[in-house]
């Protein structure tokens, strides 16, 4: 391994961003020291998309010790059965150890990863990104068999994929017994990255709504 080099430009920038985070932890000294002294108690498991973009702590204005997140291309939720343990195992921590009781599924628009197998695209079955991909098929066939016109269909794609990782929460028996005794609540979230809009989807009404009253019509 190469050790770091420090006149690199982004590892410079990472440097000198982490030397104003320094300047604001001596400000607020005090928070900074009582969430390494208690338990973390967040409100809610984030589940969003990796794209460096989209930040939830940022849209959501949230603090330090309020988002359990889990961030992976695509915002995927592989089914319970699909035996991916990285997901699995955060969603069981954050019910079963950490008392969360909502969870968001958020995805964006112009979403890389739901972009990536859009009009049929085949990805490789032999490297881990291909395989990840996969899980986006269920939502691209939906909107291949729907015909929805060229320039709705990646819109379409990501609402449809974000409401089938909505259902595949309900495949971990955890989750499922949770909703099933009216204590945890699942949320499927869109960000609108073109307006900075967030809409959540309500299933009684098929609609996707905004969450602020100030969002953009
Ligand atoms: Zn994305």
């Amino acid at each position: 391994m190469r050790s770091t080099d420090w006149n690199d430009p982004d590892i410079k920038d990472a440097v000198e961003g982490h030397e104003r985070f320094k300047q604001q932890f001596e400000r607020d000294k005090a928070f900074y020291r009582s969430l390494a002294t208690r338990k973390q108690k967040p409100r809610l498991l984030w589940i969003g998309c990796s794209d460096s973009r989209v930040v939830p702590a940022q849209i959501t204005s949230a603090d330090p010790g309020e988002l359990f997140e889990i961030r992976n291309i695509a915002n995927v939720v592989p089914p319970a059965e699909a035996a991916d343990d990285s997901v699995g195992a955060a969603i069981e921590y954050a019910i079963g150890h950490l008392g969360v009781d909502d969870i968001v599924v958020c995805g964006h628009t112009n979403c890389g990863g739901i972009q990536a197998l859009m009009d049929g695209a085949r990805a490789a079955p032999d490297d881990h990104l291909g395989r990840w991909l996969s899980f986006t098929l269920p939502a691209h066939r939906l909107v291949a068999a729907a015909r929805v016109p060229e320039p709705e269909r990646l819109l379409k794609a990501i609402k449809a994929h974000i409401q089938f990782q909505v259902d595949n929460l309900l495949t971990y028996k955890r989750v499922r017994e949770g909703v099933e005794a009216g204590k945890l609540g699942v949320h499927g979230w869109l960000y609108v990255m073109e307006t900075g809009d967030l809409l959540a989807y309500d299933s009684s009404l098929g609609e996707w709504l905004p969450l602020s009253r100030r969002a953009e019509p």
